[in-house]
């Protein structure tokens, strides 16, 4: 086990997982002089361990929890790191990053080395305002009552009482009546919590556009710019990415809808004709078990460049760095995480022999792949990059794989994979510009009555809806975004994944001209981590950070031709 420790600060053996165990470290930190830039670079060094200790501390109870949810004392470890620890390393953080930027001698510092750290801490310190403590506060709560009426929605249906996720699996069925009726059924249980969901959404909204005011932002939207830390685009540059999707992909949606419609031989597409396979086709089975997935993902990366293959396989150390395969207990969804001391990646998933786990399980490589790229980083807030990036090294991964699919598919199946993950880019950019541009109305627009809010979701149905046929169902249209978790409980997050789905798409293109050179340059911009700016970053990886019209058209129309290849 390779352990990169840069200095001996911080205990090898330390429990990082309590607070009464870090705190005399970050009082040293507090207490610290410094008398030239030198000081705060060894500051710094010193920091980023005991962060990268309490950060895996974090990470392992986190692990240790998904894997066996019935484990109660996991559980219990993990809450109390939660609520006890975390809450602390945020309010020390901000006083060391006050601590810092403050200081004069923070002019002195590299500025290539250090400026994107001291850009986003001078931003942090400069946007804080003790009144919103409570605010954001209150936010929480505000999302945790959000999520808990969602996950506490049941329904009867097919004899048993089922969660709505479970649900999902009759939009699949080959059976246009079972479909509706499961559609239906879920819709009017939705319907039930509208006004409620209403409810929680209009407090977030006047506690939102208090707490921007608080921090002297005329609009929310501002306000949270900074808070995520975009420097290097603008929520103008936004606004011209919706039009873009609207002209680039709208018309691609559309035909889709018109060869689905056709497909199906039905005379309109309603709600519930969006999942199933229009062509009657039972669902792609690419792998049996987990041993089953990682021995075919081996030879897919293998193939497709041996480093990044002996990245992946170096994960396959008995059970340490990756957990796939699903059972009892385990908790749902799939993610990476790090642990920042060993500087060691981990995939966790339940893989059960779908599609969409293999597209889980090469995203996440991407991931992995990321993180084990850049971990020789002394500063462990470099080790890793903002979504916009984070998901260009992961969603590449998921088109540059389309040549190695037949470790797991039959020619014919290969070509129904890629179509399916084609459409599923084409009608995603859309819905992320509804979501986005839905939140800046929101915020533009504060005093706004639920009328208004009704009408501007119905409006932007309108521009990127694409062809889906809602008469009789107003209410349903009507709040459709009612389920769409991201406005409520992390506002303004999404439209990254549409920035980074354009760095990911160019990536694919590069590979197909000449795939030794795109490798190599999807290395070098992950190698970077965070330490350079956006448009560095994707400049690094031989990217252009852009998502103009021209771009979104260019990409687009590579997608409409592979497309009608994989008719
Ligand atoms: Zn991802």
């Amino acid at each position: 086990m390779t352990t990169l420790i840069m200095t001996d600060f911080v205990p090898a053996d330390i429990d990082a997982s309590k607070w009464e165990n870090l705190q005399p470290y970050y009082q040293q930190l507090l207490d610290r002089k410094f008398k030239c830039s030198g000081c705060i670079k060894q500051f710094l060094l010193d920091r980023s361990e005991l962060d990268a200790a309490a950060g895996e501390s974090g990470s392992n109870l986190y692990i240790a929890m998904t894997c066996n949810t019935e484990d109660e004392a996991a559980k219990a470890a993990f809450l109390s790191f939660v609520e006890e620890v975390e809450p602390e390393l945020k309010r020390v953080g901000f006083e060391l990053n006050k601590k810092v930027v403050q200081c004069e001698h923070v002019r002195d510092l590299d500025e290539d080395r250090f400026g994107v750290l001291i850009r986003d801490w001078t931003a942090d310190v400069e946007i804080f305002r003790e009144e919103n403590v409570p605010l954001q506060t209150e936010d929480t709560k505000l999302g945790q009552e959000y999520a808990e009426l969602c996950g506490a929605m049941m329904v009867d249906f097919d004899g048993e009482e089922r969660t709505i996720p479970q649900m999902g699996v009759y939009q699949q069925d080959q059976d246009r009546s079972v479909r509706e009726a499961s559609w239906r059924c879920v819709a009017e249980r939705r319907l039930k919590d509208r006004d409620a969901i209403d409810g929680i959404f209009d407090k977030m909204v006047a506690n939102r556009n208090q707490t921007a005011k608080n921090a002297n932002f005329a609009e929310y939207r501002g306000y949270m710019f900074d808070v995520k830390h975009r420097f290097d685009y603008t929520p103008e540059d936004c606004v011209a990415f919706h039009d873009a999707i609207e002209v680039a992909c709208m018309p691609i949606v559309r035909k889709l809808a018109e060869e689905r419609k056709a497909a199906l031989g039905v005379e309109t597409l309603r709600p519930w004709d969006l999942a199933v396979d229009p062509n009657g086709h039972a669902p792609l089975k690419p792998f049996d078990s987990a041993d089953d997935l990682i021995e075919k993902t081996s030879k897919l990366f293998q193939r497709m460049d041996t480093s990044l293959g002996d990245m992946f396989d170096s994960m396959q150390d008995g059970g340490y760095s990756l957990d796939l395969a699903s059972r009892k207990g385990k908790a749902p969804g799939g993610y990476q995480a790090s642990r920042d001391r060993q500087r060691k990646p981990f995939i966790f998933m339940n893989a059960a022999g779908l599609p969409r786990d293999l597209d889980t399980m090469v995203h996440e490589a991407g991931h992995a792949f990321h993180y084990m790229l850049c971990r020789h980083d002394d500063l462990v807030w470099y080790r890793g990059a903002p979504l916009e990036f984070a998901e260009v090294a992961s969603m590449s991964m998921e088109s540059i794989a389309y040549p190695f699919l037949d470790e797991f598919y039959s020619p014919d199946e290969i070509k129904r994979a890629i179509r399916k993950h084609l459409e599923g880019i084409v009608s995603t950019l859309p819905w992320v510009a509804t979501i986005d541009a839905f939140q800046h109305w929101i915020y533009l627009n504060p005093e706004h009555t639920r009328q208004e809010r009704t009408a501007q979701w119905l409006e932007l149905q309108e521009r990127f809806g694409g062809g889906v046929d809602w008469s009789g169902l107003d209410a349903e249209n009507e709040s459709v975004w009612h389920r769409q978790l991201h406005p409520f409980e992390v506002p303004f997050y999404y439209v990254e994944y549409g920035i980074a789905q354009l760095g990911a798409l160019q990536m694919w293109l590069k590979y197909r001209e000449n795939p030794e050179a795109a490798i190599e340059a999807y290395k070098n911009g992950l190698t970077l981590g965070a330490s350079k700016p956006l448009p560095e970053l994707f400049e690094a990886a031989g990217l252009q950070f852009d998502f103009t019209i021209n771009m979104v058209s260019t990409l687009m129309n590579t997608v409409e031709e592979e497309l009608d290849k994989h008719a």
